[in-house]
């Protein structure tokens, strides 16, 4: 996991853990498939079983260094995986969930391809202990937008937005809902 993340709108990158599967035209050139087999991985497509991640240490070191200096960084969880994936195993999220809830100097940002999946796998306390967490969809065509928006504007967070793409087809901070 890099120290600082090399993707210009967020601090911090959090994975934890890879692979996911293909939901629409947005999923068509996905970077993290490609890295993940690169790097002799096989963890994208149904049935295919998902990586944990071993390291989840950074997120704890970003708060205790937030918390010194005041900073409030921003995290982007997850790069190579949808926190809101149907594969990956409840056990896991919930990990995720303790950890988000425990490292509350950081700005946490959730970037999903299914939120509606995200009323029920967030966290039972989502709405009093995570007022440090965004959710942001990623929306790609008119179709994605009149089905997915209103998902996202019924799900409780302290702040919403779709992921804008930048030169290169990077992701941008979004826009605010
Ligand atoms: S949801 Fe994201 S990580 Fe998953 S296949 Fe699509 S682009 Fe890749």
């Amino acid at each position: 996991m890099a120290e600082f993340s090399a993707i210009e709108w967020t601090t911090h990158t959090f994975n934890p853990w890879w692979g996911c599967t293909k939901v629409g035209p947005g999923c068509d050139h996905c970077y993290a498939e490609t890295f993940d087999r690169r790097v002799g991985g096989s963890h994208w497509g149904a049935g295919s079983p998902r990586r944990l991640v071993k390291d989840w240490s950074g997120p704890r070191k970003w708060n205790a260094a937030a918390e010194h200096t005041g900073e409030r960084p921003w995290v982007f969880c997850a790069s190579m995986a949808d926190v809101f994936d149907n594969e990956a195993p409840p056990e896991w999220r919930n990990r995720l969930w303790s950890l988000v809830r425990e490292c509350r100097n950081l700005r946490w940002q959730f970037v999903t391809k299914r939120i509606g999946n995200a009323p029920k796998m967030l966290p039972d306390d989502w709405a009093e202990n995570f007022g440090h967490c965004g959710l942001l969809a990623t929306i790609v065509n008119q179709e994605e937008a009149d089905r997915d928006i209103p998902k996202l504007l019924t799900t409780p967070a302290a702040w919403r937005g779709l992921p804008v793409r930048g030169r290169q087809g990077r992701r941008g901070a979004g826009r605010g809902l």
